[in-house]
């Protein structure tokens, strides 16, 4: 089933942004047909029949949409219903000009905006059934000539009504634009951890490493990996490895300052670009990391422990891209795990694995 006829999703929403301008439209559109109604000296029905639409349809297409179980569809035939109306106004005032331009082509204005092409074509025909219905009912007329009354009677529809359907659109825009930038933001988003995803983080890899050509910056990357990590899931279970990825996650966090980048690599491992930061800096952060995470102890899992291999690399001018810098980051930790683990290790100098006090 099409998602806008969820009943808690667009549906309703669709019904509540469409109340306040329809109350609105019908309320301001009644007074232009009152003018062209009155010379014409309709029965009582024709006139309880314009109150009513006018002043209670609105209410009752309100009700009637929002109780549907298809609220999105409910209120497409709203929007027919008040095109039908205004057919058969437009044809009860004889086709008074100004009033009948002024109404129909609000409605349509409005049908456009609400479902475009297709709403528009329907709402046309419905239009041109209400004036079918009308000429049925009340006769044919024409009346072409419009009184000032008339004239100033229709001023508040054309003056108000694009107003508040102007105001809706920017509504809907201003949401949109929100929208926006929150699923941009979950494009960039590991979902598990919070961090930057492999996309994202690997785009400003690729920034820093231009930053750092051009001002002969100095930054560290690092290529962090849980040890035995699917042993800790063959263990404990996937949902406590989880919880250990976000363990993790937020140490990193709290460890890292405002400049630097964390991301997930993908799976147990992890990535940093430190910037600003030379060797000796981004040792002693790493390796206070590695403590820090190794002295985690989690009371409903006393057996529980945790370690991480390092890989550390700092920029040189040497580097001939970014995919090289990270290279060289992926081999600084193959070298700590295969110098066995829990341990941070720097690619170009061939440090001995680094133990601080
Ligand atoms: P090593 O010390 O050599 O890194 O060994 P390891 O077991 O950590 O390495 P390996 O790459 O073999 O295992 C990584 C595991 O991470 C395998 C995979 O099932 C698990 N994994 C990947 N993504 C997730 C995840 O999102 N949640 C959990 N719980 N496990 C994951
Ligand atoms: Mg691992």
């Amino acid at each position: 089933m099409d998602m806008i006829d969820n009943r808690s999703g667009k549906g309703l929403s669709f019904v509540r942004r469409i109340y306040l301008p329809r109350i609105l439209g019908m309320g301001i559109g009644l007074l232009s047909v009152m003018a062209a109604m009155a010379p014409l000296q309709p029965a009582s029905w024709v006139w309880l029949l314009m109150l009513f639409n006018g002043l209670v349809w609105p209410h009752v297409a309100y009700h009637w949409a929002i109780r549907s179980s298809t609220p999105y569809r409910a209120e497409q035939r709203n929007l027919l219903l008040d095109s039908l109306g205004g057919g058969f106004w437009a044809a009860a005032i004889h086709f008074n000009p100004l009033p009948t331009v002024t109404i129909l082509s609000m409605m349509t204005m409005n049908n456009v905006s609400a479902g475009g092409k297709r709403l528009l074509l329907r709402g046309v025909l419905a239009q041109a059934a209400g004036m079918a219905v009308a000429i049925l009912l009340l006769g044919t007329g024409l009346q072409l000539q419009a009184t000032s009354l008339q004239v100033y009677a229709c001023l508040p529809m054309l003056t108000l009504y694009p107003v508040a359907l102007g105001w809706v659109c920017y509504r809907l825009a201003i949401k949109l634009a929100e929208h926006k930038g929150r699923l941009s933001a979950l494009s960039r988003t590991d979902s598990l951890t919070g961090l930057l995803n492999h996309g994202s983080w690997k785009d400003l890899l690729l920034l820093r490493f231009q930053i750092c050509r051009q001002q002969h910056a100095s930054a560290v990357i690092a290529l962090i990996d849980i040890d035995h990590f699917k042993t800790i899931n063959d263990t404990f279970g996937h949902v406590v490895g989880d919880c250990v990825l976000r363990h993790l996650s937020l140490e990193l966090r709290h460890l890292l300052r405002l400049d630097d980048l964390a991301g997930r690599y993908g799976g147990d491992e992890f990535c940093l670009i430190l910037p600003d930061t030379d060797e000796c800096q981004a040792a002693i952060a790493m390796e206070r990391l590695r403590e820090q995470v190794s002295a985690y102890r989690n009371p409903q899992l006393p057996e529980l422990r945790i370690s991480l291999s390092i890989g550390l690399s700092a920029y040189h001018d040497d580097l001939a891209s970014p995919e090289h810098w990270l290279e060289n980051a992926d081999r600084a930790l193959y070298a700590a795990k295969h110098q066995g683990r829990n341990q941070v290790n720097f690619d170009r100098y061939e440090l001995a694995p680094l133990k601080l006090a």
